[in-house]
């Protein structure tokens, strides 16, 4: 049994746990849901969903509890980690809160990216479009997403939107500035799911 944990702060927190569970039945994996308050939450996660919603939100909350820290050290650990949209900015090594602003670590600093919060500007907040994953369209819903400026040699583009990486994949991460637990498509959860299976056991086919 997988146990993941779902980062339960602040934002789209049921959406992820319905794709997951609907990804769990497509590959016929069983998981076990938890949402992630505090820090002995984490105690036996095998992964980590960061949702979307609000960043700045989740770095107040999660400062107050010592979640932040726990959840860093658990990322850092090499758990298994997916963020989707503020969950990508908080994953992001280098992060411009504006276009004229330094850049800064996020709150769990794993991924050799740089992102742009808010990079499709205020007029843009949300739309949806269709991108290929593995040569197949799927429904990616931008909501005041943020935009993958820069991405390193190691780290492997899984789409692109108007030339700009918009899921990414480094080792155990995965990382995406939309969000793919909106769309009726549950390909990346079980992309996770997927990531998770070798993680815990590297050699079990079922996972493959
Ligand atoms: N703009 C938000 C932020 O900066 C992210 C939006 C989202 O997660 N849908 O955190």
């Amino acid at each position: 049994m997988l146990k993941i944990g779902i980062l339960g702060l602040q934002g789209a927190i049921e959406e992820h746990e319905n794709a997951l569970l609907s990804a769990s039945k497509a590959l016929n994996v069983p998981i076990s849901l938890i949402r992630l308050l505090n820090p002995e939450d984490l105690e036996g996660i095998h992964g980590i969903v960061i949702p979307g919603g609000e960043s700045s939100a989740m770095i107040l909350i999660g400062n107050k509890t010592g979640m932040l820290q726990a959840v860093k050290n658990k990322i850092e650990s090499g758990t298994p980690a997916f963020g989707t949209c503020a969950g990508a900015i908080l994953l992001s090594k280098r992060v411009r809160r504006t276009l004229n602003s330094e850049v800064s670590e996020g709150a769990f600093p794993v991924v050799d990216i740089e992102i742009l919060r808010n990079g499709y500007g205020r007029q843009r907040d949300s739309f949806s479009t269709v991108i290929n994953i593995e040569d197949k369209p799927f429904e990616a819903i931008f909501i005041r997403a943020p935009i993958i400026n820069t991405v390193s040699n190691h780290v492997e583009i899984l789409s692109l939107y108007q030339d700009k990486a918009v899921i990414i994949q480094q080792g155990n991460i995965l990382v995406s500035t939309f969000h793919p637990e909106l769309s009726n498509d549950n390909l990346i959860h079980r992309k996770f799911l997927q990531i998770i299976g070798n993680f815990v056991s590297p050699n079990n086919d079922n996972y493959k």
